[in-house]
């Protein structure tokens, strides 16, 4: 049967952003609820190894990781509920109790006196199943994450845009060639960037290129080759061999029920004011890769999840609601 919960702070996303909110909300006394979507532990339940996330000597799993910070916002405190927030009204304000009236899929209600909105983004894939098979034995969508298995390898970046620049800049610290695969003949990256492009000796452009197979071997299999062909003429292809593919064609931020409540720019990022976590309603807070196209990294996401649960410890302070 449907329930009907109240609280001082609702989360929504269960990934770092979201687990550092509840942890620093439960600590502070506020019984916060989380509620976790789809992908419980968000992004980093598909990646194997670690590296860059401090406080751990050696490469840690995405899914352990994300279990201990479950378990550490439980453990000081906060609910946590399996259920997908479908409607979120939040433009309307909050009734005279102060709470906002948020619906999960389960027909369950949430009423919350502020929200800290930590639903993530989500890498765009080019849609192929080896690209599927390959996650993780070679495909990825994150330089600074996987870059530095690639030391001394041949690796290609897919995409024309910021992204797959500065990706492609990047993987040259590791890798010693680094193919960028672009299905026209001009970027969309900012001129600077295509200046540092073309002037570093490790990379190479290929034109009017889209990748049509990633190629494995091996057992456990993990990629070999790219199969590309040419965007003009679709009969010639050819196979290039490389140890790793970065797919970087963008990335969705999941705004869901939220997009037209608060203020998002035209990627559908929600606003928030620089250096908070403030968006444009009261009492809404935004914390995570859901407010960041530049840095995306889960260190990032859990110090903005902490900027968020601050601000509504003080938002709530100043309204001096009753229990
Ligand atoms: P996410 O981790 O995206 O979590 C979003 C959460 O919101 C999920 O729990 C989801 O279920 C939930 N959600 C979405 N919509 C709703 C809704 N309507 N209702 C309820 N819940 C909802 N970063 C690093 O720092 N180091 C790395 O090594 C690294 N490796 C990566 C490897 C891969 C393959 C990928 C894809 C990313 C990697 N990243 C890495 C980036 C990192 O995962 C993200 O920056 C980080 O997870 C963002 O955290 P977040 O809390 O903002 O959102
Ligand atoms: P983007 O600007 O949307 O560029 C995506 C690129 O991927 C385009 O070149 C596009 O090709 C290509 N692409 C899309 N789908 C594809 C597919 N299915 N197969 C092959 N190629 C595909 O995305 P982005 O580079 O991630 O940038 C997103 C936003 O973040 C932009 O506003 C960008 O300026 C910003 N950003 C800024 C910085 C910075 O300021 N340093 C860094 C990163 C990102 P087409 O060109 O053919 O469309």
């Amino acid at each position: 049967m449907a329930e009907t919960h109240h609280t001082d702070m609702l989360i929504v996303g269960a990934g770092p952003a979201g687990y550092t909110a509840a942890i620093y909300a439960a600590r502070a006394g506020m019984n916060p609820i989380l509620v976790t979507g789809m992908q419980p532990g968000g992004q980093l339940t598909i990646t194997d190894e670690i590296e860059n996330f401090p406080g751990f000597a050696q490469p840690v799993q995405g899914p352990w990781l994300m279990e201990q910070m479950r378990e550490q916002a439980e453990h000081v405190g906060t609910k946590l509920i399996y259920d997908l927030i479908t409607e979120a009204p939040l433009k309307q304000g909050p009734d005279e109790g102060g709470y906002f009236h948020l619906k999960g899929d389960s027909g369950d209600q949430f009423r919350a006196r502020t929200v800290v909105i930590a639903t993530g983004a989500q890498a765009k894939w080019l849609g192929l199943d080896s690209e599927k098979k390959y996650q993780g034995a070679g495909v990825s969508a994150c330089a600074t994450c996987d870059g530095f298995f690639y030391r001394g390898k041949e690796v290609a970046v897919i995409g024309g845009g910021n992204t797959a620049v500065e990706e492609a800049l990047y993987l040259t610290h590791h890798a010693s060639t680094v193919h960028l695969i672009h299905r026209r003949d001009s970027l969309k990256a900012e001129r600077i960037l295509q200046k540092r492009l073309h002037d570093n000796p490790k990379i190479k452009v290929h034109w009017n290129r889209a990748v049509r197979e990633i190629i494995g071997e091996g057992s456990p299999a993990v990629v070999t080759a790219l199969e590309l062909t040419d965007t003009q003429n679709s009969t010639n292809t050819e196979r290039l061999a490389v140890d790793g593919v970065f797919v970087a064609i963008g990335h969705s931020p999941s705004t869901g029920p939220f997009r037209n409540e608060v203020l998002c720019d035209e990627e559908g990022y929600i606003t928030t004011q620089p250096g908070t976590a403030t968006t444009s309603i009261p009492g809404i807070f935004a914390a995570g890769d859901i407010q960041d196209k530049i840095y995306r990294q889960a260190v990032t996401a859990a110090g903005t999840g902490c900027m968020a649960a601050l601000e509504a410890e003080r938002y709530l302070a100043e309204k001096k609601y009753n229990s």
